[in-house]
C-alpha cells in the first residue's frame, strides 16, 4: 500500500477540525461563578488574545475546501490565517506509513509549503527557532513549523535527522498508530517500547536540539521516549485516558512523566474526547481540566488536529468524512473513536477564532487568566525554546 493513501488521510485529519454554530452548550454556562474581572460571556472571548503567543501544536492552515492535500491556500483561507491569531502551527510535512515513497514524498511536500510560504510572505512564514515565534507575533504572520507524525522518512538511516533539520523540520513524532523501525504505536497490541534504533534518533534529535513528539505512540514507547530524552518532550495532540479510554488518549502516567519532565500535552478537538456521539467544547474543557489536575498548568496546551478556517458540514464533506473512515480501516491505521457519522472538529468551536472562543469559555470557568495565557499558547513556547536552544 502507497504511503500516498496515509498522506491523504492524515491531511484530512488535520483538515477537519473545527465546527458550526456559536451555541454554548447549556452545561458550560457556568458564567455565574466567574470571579470580579474574569469574562462572564464566554462568546465574547478573551480581550487579551490578540496580545497572546496563540500556538495550535498540530494543525493545518489548509484544507478547509476540497480537502486535497495539494491545493494551493486559497484568498479565503489567507484571510483567516490573519483573522485567526493565530501565532504559529505545528504543520505535517512528513508522510505516514512506510514503503519506498515515504521519503521522495516528504521532499515533495516540504517543497509544497515551501512554494507556498514564498508565494504569500505577508501571511506565512516559516518557524526555524523561538525568536521566530516573535517575528511571527510581531508581524501578524502565521509561522509554520514543519513537523512529522511518523519517523518513517528516516528510513534506516539515523543521519537523516541532521538531514531534515537543515530543511527545517523541528518536530518529529517518534510512531504514527503503527509499527515503524523506532517503536510501537498506540494500535500496536505488543505494545514494545523504543528500539535500538528509537534511542539512537531520540539521541540524535537531543543532539541537534529537535522536539521529540509522542502523541500516536503505544505506551511503552511513550515512557520511553519521554525518560530517554535528555531534553522535554511534547505530546503534541492527544486526550486523557481517565477519561475516554481509547488507544490515542494517554493515561494519568504519561502526563505526571511528562510533566515531571518539563514536557507539554496539547489536547485535540477530535473525536477521541469521547467514547460515542459528536464531542463538544464542553468534552474539550474536560479533557483540559483534567489535564491541568494531572500535569500542573505549565504542562498543557492545545494541539487542535484542525484547520484555522471554519468547516462547513456540506454533503460533501459528509460523503468524503466517510469514505476516508472506510479507507483507514482498510489499511488498519484507523483508531477506535474513528466513526462515519462523527466529525473530526468540534461542532461548537469552529471557524478561525475558536481558541479565543475556547479562551473565553475557560476564564468563565473560573481559570486565571495566567493560566490561559499558558494554555493558548505559553506552554508550548517555553518548551520550544527550551528544545531548540540548540539548533
Ligand atoms: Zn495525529
Amino acid at each position: 500500500m502507497r504511503s500516498r493513501a496515509f498522506d491523504r488521510r492524515e491531511f484530512l485529519l488535520l483538515s477537519a477540525a473545527a465546527v458550526a454554530s456559536a451555541a454554548v452548550p447549556a452545561g458550560l454556562a457556568a458564567a455565574e461563578s466567574a470571579p470580579a474581572g474574569a469574562v462572564t460571556d464566554a462568546k465574547a472571548g478573551w480581550a487579551g488574545y490578540d496580545k497572546a503567543l496563540v500556538i495550535d501544536a498540530l494543525g493545518s492552515p489548509g484544507g478547509s475546501g476540497t480537502g486535497a492535500n495539494d491545493a494551493p491556500l486559497s484568498a479565503a483561507e489567507l484571510a483567516d490565517l490573519h483573522a485567526s491569531g493565530v501565532t504559529a502551527v505545528n504543520l505535517t510535512v512528513g508522510s505516514v506509513g512506510g514503503g519506498p515513497d515515504v521519503f521522495p514524498d516528504t521532499f515533495e511536500r516540504i517543497g509544497f509549503w515551501e512554494r507556498e510560504i514564498d508565494t504569500h510572505p505577508d501571511f506565512l512564514m516559516k518557524v526555524k527557532s523561538a525568536a521566530d515565534l516573535d517575528r511571527a507575533k510581531a508581524s501578524g504572520r502565521l509561522g509554520i513549523i514543519y513537523g512529522f507524525q511518523d519517523a518513517t522518512p528516516l528510513g534506516e538511516d539515523v543521519n537523516r535527522v541532521k538531514i531534515f533539520s537543515r530543511f527545517g523540520v523541528r518536530i518529529i513524532q517518534l510512531t504514527y498508530n503503527r509499527r515503524n523501525l523506532l517503536g510501537d504505536g498506540c494500535l500496536e497490541p505488543a505494545n514494545a517500547g523504543l528500539s535500538r534504533f528509537g534511542q539512537q534518533v531520540v539521541e540524535a534529535m537531543n543532539a541537534q536540539g529537535l522536539l521529540i513528539d509522542l502523541s500516536h505512540c503505544g505506551h511503552r514507547t511513550t515512557v520511553d521516549g519521554i525518560t530517554s530524552s535528555k531534553q522535554p518532550v511534547a505530546i503534541t495532540h492527544a486526550g486523557c485516558a481517565a477519561l475516554t479510554d481509547l488507544p490515542r488518549n494517554k493515561t494519568d502516567e504519561e502526563l505526571r512523566l511528562l510533566a515531571k519532565r518539563g514536557g507539554v500535552v496539547g489536547i485535540y478537538l477530535m473525536p477521541f474526547l469521547r467514547s460515542h456521539g459528536q464531542p463538544t467544547s464542553a468534552d474539550l474543557i474536560r479533557h483540559v481540566e483534567h489535564a491541568v489536575d494531572v500535569c500542573g498548568e505549565d504542562h498543557v496546551g492545545i494541539g487542535s488536529d484542525g484547520v484555522v478556517s471554519r468547516i462547513e458540514l456540506t454533503p460533501e464533506f459528509v460523503k468524503r468524512h466517510r469514505e476516508d473512515i472506510a479507507n483507514r480501516r482498510r489499511l488498519g491505521i484507523s483508531a477506535p473513536g474513528e466513526e462515519e457519522d462523527v466529525y473530526t472538529f468540534l461542532p461548537d468551536l469552529n471557524g478561525p477564532r475558536k481558541l479565543e472562543t475556547l479562551a473565553g469559555m475557560l476564564l468563565a470557568r473560573g481559570h486565571s487568566e495566567s493560566r490561559v495565557t499558558k494554555i493558548l499558547g505559553g506552554n508550548f513556547a517555553r518548551l520550544f525554546r527550551e528544545v531548540w536552544r540548540a539548533v
